[in-house]
């Protein structure tokens, strides 16, 4: 463990992690100073009120610059000029989880990706409330894994985002997972895929043969870093998960059956259609979910119950409400155009399609061939209606402009037929709208709760 007894530490940023880092540290007795560029919440200012942490707000002055190591918020960029003041001088920089992760003994299972990572960590969640097994649920979350260190008694999982895994040192987590690495966030990365993949496969850096990683067999960014994480001296074992092809080691599909193939013996699993949540997506989060609780000795018969019973989490493909036979789906938390794509791919029926936002340089075309052949209705909202009307606008027979959400579900209710779907999926940020993807969603599901 790291001696952080009197040492003078400077957390960078105010918002939840932050929060919860410096008042881990405070309590284990290091000496604290709170900086953050913009404006602390009174609900944070109260906290460290509290607890006679010392802190500055609109700006960071000299005090910020003269500690040993600072710890940042994940909301600030490297490059920021606070980040380099202490790189520059060759002084450690951490990020929240590495923090906490110095003060637990507890197994860690920890899942990134670009897409799934709050499903897969809630569907970890009910794994081991069904095999009734001591843990907690924290990490980019809502709950910081520094929130939880002192009280948890059991394993921890953690939804990890890769800006948290840009600043580790000694991070390493028993069973680790990445889903997907899809183009996101690549404005933080030099708009490099690579250098956003290296970040993410920062979760296996201290991994050794003791752990496990598990990975997506399909993507082929994943693939590219497998290669070279066997050629490392100490890398950990590979468990990959796949819904197209036959895995060395992992889980896979045949004849519609989930398979776990270990030690180059099969156990038959149970049949994909009994998964819970609809979409081929969704397969991948549960066989990813299936293996992190195999790894951590859970039996199959507890990882079957939960792969049949998990429910999802709010605003990812939720349905809100059926109407005159049409059902109506928020999937808010669609903020990316592979999300999207994952959508449309889990409905067979008739789509109308709300798309638009806070547009990120997406390149919709990625979608033509799904919407294609299953929307007859496009309804675009947002700051990116021109841009999604010029790559959209001519492939669907109907293509609808508004200006608000209740216009956007009138909009939709007019031209959906019994037995189709309406489909919130916008591939944008909510910030033009609304004050994030929560809202967004809660004001479409009161839109459609209207009708
Ligand atoms: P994250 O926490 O990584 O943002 P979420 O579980 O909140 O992921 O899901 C975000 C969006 O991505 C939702 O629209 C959801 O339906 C979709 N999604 C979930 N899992 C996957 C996946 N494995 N691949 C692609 N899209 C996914």
């Amino acid at each position: 463990m790291r001696k952080i007894q009197n040492k003078h530490i400077v957390v960078i940023g105010a918002a939840k992690s932050g929060i919860a880092a410096s008042l881990l540290l405070h309590k284990k007795g290091a000496d604290i100073f709170v900086s953050d560029y913009g404006v602390i919440s009174s609900d944070a200012k109260q906290k460290l009120k509290k607890a006679a942490i010392p802190f500055e707000e609109n700006g960071h002055t000299d005090k910020a610059r003269s500690a040993e190591f600072a710890v940042v918020s994940p909301g600030v960029p490297t490059e920021s000029p606070i980040v380099q003041h202490y790189l520059n001088n060759g002084k450690e920089i951490f990020s929240e989880i590495e923090v906490a992760s110095w003060f637990t003994d507890h197994k860690i299972i920890a899942v990134t990706g670009s897409n799934g990572k709050t499903t897969v960590a809630n569907w970890l969640d009910h794994v081991w409330k069904i095999a009734k097994r001591e843990h907690s649920l924290a990490g980019n979350i809502g709950v910081a894994f520094s929130d939880k260190v002192e009280a948890n008694k059991g394993d921890f999982l953690l939804e990890i985002s890769s800006f948290q895994l840009d600043h580790i040192k000694d991070f390493k987590p028993a069973v680790s997972i990445i889903l997907n690495i899809t183009p996101d966030h690549l404005n933080r990365y030099g708009n490099s895929l690579e250098a956003y993949a290296a970040s993410k496969f920062r979760i296996t850096e201290n991994q050794t043969e003791d752990e496990r990683f598990i990975f997506n067999y399909d993507d082929p960014t994943i693939k590219k870093h497998i290669e070279t994480l066997k050629q490392k001296q100490k890398a950990p074992q590979l468990w990959a998960f796949s819904n197209e092809n036959e895995v060395p080691e992992g889980a896979f599909i045949r004849n519609e059956h989930i398979i776990f193939k270990f030690n180059n013996k099969e156990e038959p699993l149970m049949p994909v259609e009994e998964i819970g949540l609809r979409g081929r997506h969704n397969v991948s989060n549960g066989l990813a979910t299936a293996l992190a609780a195999r790894a951590a000795e859970i039996k199959n018969e507890a990882i079957r119950e939960s792969l049949r019973t998990f429910t999802g989490v709010e605003h990812r493909l939720e349905v809100a409400r059926e109407v005159n036979g049409v059902k109506y789906i928020n999937d808010s938390k669609a903020t990316n155009v592979n999300a999207v794509w994952f959508a449309l791919d889990s409905f067979h029926v008739p789509v109308t399609l709300i798309l638009g936002g806070r547009d990120k340089g997406n390149d919709y075309s990625d979608l033509e061939a799904q919407i294609r052949e299953k929307v007859h209705t496009i309804i675009a909202i947002g700051e990116s209606k021109d841009r999604v009307q010029e790559q959209l606008g001519k492939i669907t027979p109907n293509f609808v402009r508004v200006e608000t959400m209740g216009g956007a579900v009138r909009a939709a209710q007019k031209v959906a037929k019994r037995g189709e779907v309406v489909l919130l999926s916008p591939a944008c940020a909510s910030f033009d709208m609304f004050d994030s993807y929560e809202h967004r969603g809660k004001i479409f599901k009161e839109e459609v709760d209207k009708l």
